[in-house]
């Protein structure tokens, strides 16, 4: 039998860390799953490649430390089943400017202890020059997730309790022919007949979901890049996992996140968060270049000047794509309409989904098989936030205030 001609119980389109969590969280229940991506695996076009994310529990917005701490589980137990390790625990840090409603929000949210004392009283007091009237706190929980190598674990999870992962097939239409059948056809004229649909196509979203349903879903692409920073001489060891030294996200603007030196030996990623608005099908590779950087330096030269050397720019640079909502809350949902509750979408993970990925991918298969979400409901995940209907005649969503953000 062809895999055209089988029917599934479940079709997950898209194969970055969202979708290639959902099949394998819809695998593991025993659904026979499909799932479809439109370029090569582990392909570089994306959101989800690459060779570090950060996971953190500080969270201004009080819907994601929960979300945070149920994925948690699910990378450990998924690094059980595959018999390797894709996250490295390290501390956290935050700081940012101590009137800064959002980093106040964050520290409360996540349980951060707040350093009171920055000039003496923590660990990278001699790292970080921390800037008069800012504030900084310490968590004990966070880490490092090999990215790429994140997504082919959860592919491989995936295909090893059965499901059919395909690529190079780009998927062009979703149709429902009755109660619980959907058809899905690819550019290359392929059928697949499945029970239910997961979409999870990241930067692509609005421009699937507008084909699919005329539906405007405000999710805007945006090109951002990832920047690696040489260490001063002598500093090299200081700043690496191996040493201990922190992920760290400064607030403010221009917010900046970093992961300690580990896949480079000598450089430390600093980047801003953000980027200009793109065109998934038509990027510009070297958009934005100086507005992305230059600000970066600035803040290193502030902040860190004893330890990360900014003459030169950084050593290495590697584009990637956000996929914006306008309060940067995720969009996880059913597509509702004639699709009813027989598709799932989730997108819009505004550059900070990946820690959540199997958290994501659980609640998708689980809305698409069961109609709910169980596991969240059970972990205090607040799932309300999320729906589209927040966009009805409020452009914004959920977003009131700058407060509201990151
Ligand atoms: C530079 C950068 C740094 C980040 N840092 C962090 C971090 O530190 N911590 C954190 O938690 N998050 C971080 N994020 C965010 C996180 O990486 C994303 O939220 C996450 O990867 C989004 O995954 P996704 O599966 O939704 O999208 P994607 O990875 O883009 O996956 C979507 C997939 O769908 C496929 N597709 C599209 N259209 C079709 C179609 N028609 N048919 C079939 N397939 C299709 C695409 O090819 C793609 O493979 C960062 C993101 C970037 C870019």
């Amino acid at each position: 039998m062809t895999t055209a001609s089988m029917g599934f119980d479940v079709i997950v389109v898209g194969a970055g860390i969202m979708g290639s969590c959902a099949a394998y969280a819809a695998a593991s229940r025993g659904a026979r799953v499909l799932l479809l991506e439109r370029f090569d695996l582990l392909h570089h076009r994306g959101s989800s490649h690459g060779e570090s994310r950060t996971i953190r529990a500080t969270y201004t917005q009080p819907h994601y430390p929960p979300m945070v701490r149920l994925s948690a589980r699910l990378w450990a137990e998924a690094q059980d089943e595959a018999g390797y390790r894709v996250l490295t625990p390290t501390p956290h840090v935050d700081m940012g400017p101590r009137d800064e409603p959002a980093l106040a929000a964050a520290i409360r949210n996540g349980g951060a202890a707040q350093v009171a004392d920055t000039g003496s009283a923590w660990p990278w007091a001699g790292v970080f020059q921390v800037p008069d009237g800012w504030t900084a706190a310490v968590s004990e929980f966070g880490g490092v997730m090999k990215a790429t190598k994140a997504v082919a674990m959860f592919q491989a999870l995936a295909a090893r309790k059965g499901a059919v992962v395909k690529d190079r097939a780009e998927v062009v239409h979703v149709t429902k022919r009755g109660e619980g059948s959907i058809l899905v056809r690819t550019a290359n004229g392929e059928e697949f007949h499945g029970a239910k649909c997961i979409i999870t196509v990241g930067a692509w979203s609005t421009k699937l979901i507008k084909s699919v349903t005329g539906m405007d879903l405000p999710v805007q692409p945006l090109h951002t890049l990832i920047c690696y920073w040489k260490a001063k001489p002598g500093h090299e060891h200081e700043i690496t996992v191996e040493a201990g030294f922190p992920t760290f996200a400064s607030y403010g603007v221009p917010y900046i996140y970093s992961t300690p030196a580990m896949e480079f030996p000598g450089l430390i990623k600093i980047a801003m968060h953000g980027g200009p608005p793109c065109d998934p099908d038509s990027r510009d590779w070297s958009m934005g270049g100086a507005a992305l950087v230059e600000p970066v330096a600035q803040w290193i030269d502030a902040v860190m000047p004893a330890h990360v050397e900014t003459a030169g720019g950084p050593v290495i640079r590697q584009s990637c794509m956000y996929s914006m909502t306008p309060d940067e809350d995720f969009v996880i949902d059913y597509l509702g309409g004639e699709f009813g509750k027989d598709v799932v979408i989730g997108a819009g993970f505004s550059g900070h989904g990946f820690k959540m990925g199997p958290a994501v991918g659980r609640i998708l298969a689980e809305m698409a098989m069961d109609g709910e979400a169980r596991t969240a409901a059970e972990a205090g995940v607040d799932l309300s936030q999320l729906k589209i209907a927040r966009f009805v005649n409020n452009p914004k969503g959920n977003l009131k205030d700058a407060a509201d953000q990151l």
